[in-house]
């Protein structure tokens, strides 16, 4: 790639259509002079995963591309107390503790739940369908080209883009391009999942109107309406990695799941898990918690590609805030990319200034990402050590664990543009400090 100023549109590849790849999408296609194609391994875009939440970071950043469909109720449920999470005890089904939103002015901005297919529609109604490409898994990466960046799948075609942002999830092309020796990390967890209508379930006498978690000993069950009258209940088991239940050894990613099973888990529970467990229907489906075993070095690859969402970061869905991360992580992206290609300009940056935004991104968003990391990690580890030790959690410790809350305030009301901004004067106080370090010197 030469340094001479060009002025052809800058082209942006984006491998992978989830959360991240179409907000990504959205935003930079905001940009007259950026085209922006999406690359997708899958062959059609159907209705595929259960449950998921959006924080008021995720929605905030929604709501400053404009998604409105994408944050409504018409597509999401939010729980009528404004509480984001209520944690019952399993047995008793008492109140035990509570998350609430802390600064959260709006009523959009409260923490919203979706099937995932119904907020992945809902970002791709903004998207032309004539820039994603189906059917097109990426296999290898080469950006030592002069062209820029060159991107092979596997139906054997070929093609360059100046950017490529790797957008392709837990088990990302992209990302075993450049680090090949990255290994995903099972956690011991394994959670059940179903979405059904909700007419199966609001019959059952005390149902919660509001998203539950009941907290038990060594394990735990998630119940919560979701947008477009869905209804979602999610299970889990815990074993110890190096010597698992032999029920969730083996077990996949979307495998179908025993009912059976299911029922067995939860036999002993309180009667609204159970009446909840008795009506789940089939498909019920199993997902291991996977995630890195660490952080990655870098997100920078060649000053052409860099990752966003799960390909990043996946840290196996704790704290349900995958899908906010990936959000944020390509607005982030979108506004490191403005930093040296701005909306007025005509003449696309080069590599040297494409590497510096790259950058900027990783310096905005990896400490934020690596603190949830190090924590899950941390905590993944805690739990598995409890399971050898053979010590389960006492009542007390559980009451007390549900009264502190789950803590995440700093995560779920994380503000990127703030993030962004201060991650700019931080860097103007280095370079105003180091000019009059040269000053003085004089
Ligand atoms: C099918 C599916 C179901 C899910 N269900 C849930 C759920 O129920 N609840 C929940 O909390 N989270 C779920 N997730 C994960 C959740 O979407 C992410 O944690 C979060 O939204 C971050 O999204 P992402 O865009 O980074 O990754 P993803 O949502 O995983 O999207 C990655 C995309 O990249 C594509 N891709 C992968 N490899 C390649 C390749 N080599 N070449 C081209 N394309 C590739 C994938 O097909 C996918 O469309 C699911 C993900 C998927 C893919």
């Amino acid at each position: 790639m030469t340094s001479q100023p060009e002025s052809s549109p800058l082209e942006v590849a984006i491998v992978g259509c989830g959360i991240a790849g179409l907000t990504a999408a959205i935003a930079l296609r905001q940009h007259p002079y950026i085209n922006v194609k999406i690359y997708e391994k899958a062959t059609e875009l159907k209705e595929i995963g259960a449950s998921i939440a959006l924080g008021p970071n995720g929605l905030r950043t929604l709501e400053r591309l404009g998604l409105h469909n994408a944050i409504s109720d018409e597509v999401a449920f939010r729980g009528p107390s404004n509480l984001p999470m209520i944690y019952r005890h399993w047995k008793t089904n008492e109140v035990i503790g509570v998350d609430r939103h802390e600064d959260v002015n709006q009523y959009l901005h409260r923490t919203a739940r979706y099937h995932r297919a119904h907020l992945h529609q809902a970002l791709l109604e903004n998207v032309p369908r004539g820039i994603i490409h189906l059917g097109k898994q990426l296999v290898s990466v080469d950006v030592d080209s002069r062209d820029g960046v060159t991107l092979k799948f596997q139906d054997g075609t070929v093609v360059t883009a100046d950017i490529l942002l790797g957008a392709d999830g837990l088990r990302s092309g992209v990302r075993s391009s450049f680090v090949p020796d990255f290994q995903l990390k099972w956690s011991g967890w394994t959670a059940f999942r179903a979405v059904f209508p909700t007419s199966l379930v609001e019959s059952i006498p005390g149902l919660p109107a509001d998203s539950t978690h009941w907290w038990g000993l060594s394990t735990n069950f998630f119940a919560s309406r979701l947008g477009k009258n869905t209804f979602t209940v999610v299970g889990g088991l815990q074993s110890d990695p190096s010597n698992p239940n032999p029920h969730i050894a083996n077990a996949e990613w979307d495998q179908d799941a025993s009912l059976q099973l299911f029922k067995d888990t939860y036999e002993n529970w309180n009667p609204v898990v159970k009446a909840l467990v008795d009506a789940t229907p089939s498909p019920l489906r199993f997902y291991p918690n996977l995630s890195c075993e660490g952080p990655l070095p870098t997100w920078v690859f060649g000053d052409r590609a860099t990752l966003i969402g799960d390909a990043a970061h996946a840290h196996g869905g704790a704290h349900a805030t995958g899908g906010s991360l990936a959000i944020d992580d390509a607005y982030a992206f979108y506004l490191s990319l403005l930093t040296v290609f701005p909306l007025n300009a005509i003449v696309k940056p080069n590599r040297e200034g494409i590497g510096k935004a790259l950058r900027l991104y990783e310096e905005v968003r990896k400490p934020h990402v690596e603190k949830l990391l190090n924590r899950v990690l941390e905590a993944n580890a805690a739990k598995v050590e409890r399971i050898r030790s053979g010590k389960l959690e006492t009542d007390e410790e559980l009451g007390e664990r549900a009264a502190r809350g789950s803590n995440t305030i700093w995560l779920h009301e994380h503000d990127v543009v703030k993030a962004f901004e201060a991650t700019l004067s931080r860097r103007n106080e280095i370079l105003v400090q180091g000019e009059a370090e040269v000053y003085a010197k004089l």
